[in-house]
């Protein structure tokens, strides 16, 4: 059999498989029955819990006190008995190691009272501490192999919940990640001392301003995650999608995005039944999910759910992608998480929206009607627009990786540049503030439809930006250059950071000036003028993909590092280093091994896509490309020999032969490249794979997508972009 057949076959099977697509009944389980059912929540801890144990763990979770570890083995006890009644057998120390992904080793409850004689038991010490064979997960240095001893420590934080799987379930209990020697080789210990550090800092001003009754500030994280989904049989003929994420070649379709009607237009059935099976089992999981559309590429979609506080927001992020990628096989789909699985169409982000809220509810960036005099809300504002002024390049790293440069280097939203949009009520504000006391803000006021039937409509004071990498949306930033397949955790904790250390500069001179006399209002001024002037030149409210904003931005001197190599060095760069061991977030060694990890993980990322490109090249394209050569070559030969004229037929023989040439050219010199290894430090080694390796296969990949516009169809051995975007 051919490859061809192969190929058209899988069309063919696709277009005649019927997907079981009613596997949820939400009539009888609905929505409020659904959500939050395998969650240890509050309700779950109230009935469950001696009162004083539960309002002990409630303190640690709503206020950040301390918890005490006598209590432990009540929870634990009381935890098992729930999740034994679920179903699970097993529980797990849930973490998450610098891979970005989440780990898990499960153990079950049991245990053994003598021979023979087994009872289910699950202490105190177990829910509090593991100890994972840790030797194993990346660590840049801060461990040996030989010394592998690491820690998982219980997050009482963030609820324990119940995972259900084909046979049983496991209690699982998210967990922070440390060396014997107390080194953090996690992404949650992070995220959790800036949450605190901001917490500190931001209760300062609170005070400033009179208030007294707050205990804590948590900032809020509510991810929009962009996806792909296309058929399963397609994906597993792709070797490319399977080891890489993301397609090393393929022609253009015929059609892309450019008609514009993918985005929020009608979701076909099997997408939307996937949508619900995930929604369901995130429901479960307490995960709030709301909003679900069609995004702007051709099989590209969007989940996102309702914000909570960071750390929770991140378990609950890592949580949907999990479930994603779960359930789409369920509908013959695959999920594609990856930046960039398609070239020439767009990527996938994760939208970050983030801002501050007290333990009562209040948003610190809400501005409220009159934002010109919301001295307080001015105050936290101010404080993000300095923070993101004084550290780009931190927010630039923090979203930096291989598969993320697709987006931000090249020509797509967001660009690389850090730049903040605020829309022109809030720019208009801004401008006053700088020059003296703001006296009003522009009101939106009402919108005529012009037909008189219709209500009228209230018109937002500023329009939106789609193209800022950092755009105030209303009540809260948009931080839009994270990854769709990254982890929201290392994103939030420089976030955080760098707006604490504003909040500090701020508070310290605040605090200072009205302890000799002054007015804080006047103090506020003065102070917030001065750091307008100096920040401004981050504010930028145009067109974020245009040439001339390039220009612009290098004008007012603020960096664009394009690839993950140029932002890597920022990681160990003093000012770092100096701003977060002030504020404890990380030490210079975590920082140093961060620094290596992911020099390492751009070569290894690299690196794969090279093999892969290779083999696919060596075994799928050129063997398709020369069975077509021979075709035509003996073709050429029998018309010759029938004495027609094949002047047109020699000519496209020539044009095939070149483009063969080419792709075995390019292969040899990415074989090569592949097989150099340079001198030099982990960063030297990162910078070969860019311009070597990954150069390379953008060259290899030319040769092949010209030889897909070449070769017969039914030879081309590899499902074609037109086929898996608009095959559903
Ligand atoms: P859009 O960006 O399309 O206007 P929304 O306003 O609904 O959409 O918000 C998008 C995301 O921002 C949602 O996940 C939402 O929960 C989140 N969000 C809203 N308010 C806040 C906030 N105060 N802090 C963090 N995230 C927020
Ligand atoms: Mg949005």
């Amino acid at each position: 059999m051919s490859s061809h057949s192969n190929r058209h076959q899988m069309v063919q099977k696709i277009a005649n498989t019927q997907h079981q697509l009613e596997q949820i009944d939400f009539k009888h389980l609905p929505l409020k029955d659904l959500f939050g059912c395998n969650v240890f929540n509050e309700q779950v801890q109230r009935e469950r819990l001696p009162k004083s144990v539960f309002k002990a763990l409630q303190r640690t979770i709503k206020q950040g006190a301390p918890i005490d570890p006598a209590m432990a083995d009540s929870i634990a006890s009381a935890m098992k008995d729930w999740a034994i009644e679920k179903g699970a057998t097993h529980f797990t120390h849930l973490f998450q190691p610098m891979t970005g992904l989440t780990a898990e080793k499960h153990d079950s409850f049991l245990q053994m009272e003598g021979p023979c004689q087994g009872v289910v038991e699950f202490s105190g010490k177990e829910l509090v501490r593991g100890e994972p064979d840790a030797s194993s997960f990346p660590s840049g240095g801060i461990r040996a192999t030989f010394e592998a001893r690491g820690y998982t420590a219980w997050d009482p934080t963030s609820p324990a919940y119940i995972l259900e799987s084909p046979n049983g379930a496991t209690l699982v209990v998210p967990t922070v990640f440390l060396s014997w020697t107390g080194d953090t080789l996690d992404k949650k210990t992070p995220l959790l001392k800036s949450m605190e550090v901001l917490s500190h800092q931001a209760l300062r001003i609170l005070r400033l301003f009179g208030n007294k009754e707050s205990k804590k500030v948590f900032t809020t994280v509510g991810p929009e995650q962009e996806y792909f989904l296309i058929d399963r049989a397609f994906y597993m003929a792709r070797p490319d999608l399977i080891h890489t994420g993301r397609t090393l070649m393929g022609a253009p379709s015929p059609k892309g995005q450019e008609m514009e009607d993918q985005y929020f237009g009608h979701i076909p059935e099997r997408i939307i039944a996937c949508m619900a099976d995930c929604e369901a089992n995130l429901y479960k999981l307490g995960v709030p999910v709301k909003t679900r559309h069609n995004e702007v590429a051709p099989a590209q979609y969007e989940i996102a759910p309702i914000f909570e506080d960071s750390n929770l927001a991140t378990d609950h992020q890592n949580l949907t992608m999990e479930v994603m990628r779960k359930t789409a096989p369920k509908y013959g789909l695959m999920c594609l998480l990856h930046e960039k699985p398609f070239a020439g169409i767009n990527g996938s982000g994760k939208h970050n929206n983030w801002s501050m809220s007290t333990d009562q509810g209040e948003n610190l960036l809400n501005p409220g009607d009159t934002p010109h005099d919301n001295a307080q809300f001015l105050v936290f504002c101010v404080a993000v627009i300095r923070a993101v002024a004084k550290y780009p390049e931190l927010l630039r790293v923090s979203v930096s990786g291989a598969a993320n440069d697709h987006r931000l280097g090249a020509n797509e939203a967001p660009p690389a540049i850090m730049s903040i949009f605020l829309g022109d009520q809030l720019q208009d504000i801004m401008d006053q503030l700088e020059k003296g006391q703001p006296k009003s803000t522009i009101q939106g006021g009402f919108m005529e439809i012009g037909v008189s039937v219709l209500p009228k409509l209230p018109r937002d004071a500023g329009d939106r930006n789609r193209t800022s990498p950092f755009a105030f949306t209303g009540n809260k930033f948009e931080f839009r250059a994270v990854g769709s397949s990254q982890s929201v955790s290392g994103p939030n904790t420089v976030l955080n950071t760098i707006v604490a250390e504003s909040i500090d500069f701020i508070a310290t001179d605040l605090e200072k000036a009205v302890k000799g006399g002054k007015d804080l209002n006047k103090a506020i001024q003065d102070l917030l003028a001065g750091i307008l002037k100096e920040s401004k030149k981050v504010l930028f409210n145009g067109d974020g993909y245009c040439e001339e904003w390039h220009k612009e931005a290098e004008k007012r001197g603020l960096p664009n590092l394009r690839t993950t190599i140029e932002a890597l060095p920022i990681i160990t760069r003093k000012d770092s280093v100096d701003l977060f061991t002030k504020y404890k977030v990380y030490t210079e060694k975590e920082l140093v091994s961060r620094y290596k990890i992911l020099c390492e993980n751009y070569v290894k990322t690299v690196n794969i896509e090279g093999k892969t490109a290779v083999m696919m090249a060596k075994t799928m394209i050129l063997p398709a490309a020369i069975r077509y050569q021979g075709q035509i070559a003996e073709a050429v030969n029998a018309t010759k020999a029938a004495g027609v004229d094949n002047t047109a037929q020699v000519g496209f023989l020539k044009c095939l032969t070149g483009s063969i040439n080419d792709l075995q050219k390019t292969t040899g010199d990415l074989e090569k490249a592949l097989g150099e290894h340079p001198h030099g430090d982990e960063l030297a080694h990162a910078t070969h794979s860019r311009d070597h390796v990954l150069a390379g296969i953008f060259k290899l990949r030319a040769a092949a997508d010209t030889l897909e516009t070449k070769v017969a169809d039914d030879l081309w051995p590899l499902p074609t972009y037109r086929e898996m975007l608009f095959i559903k």
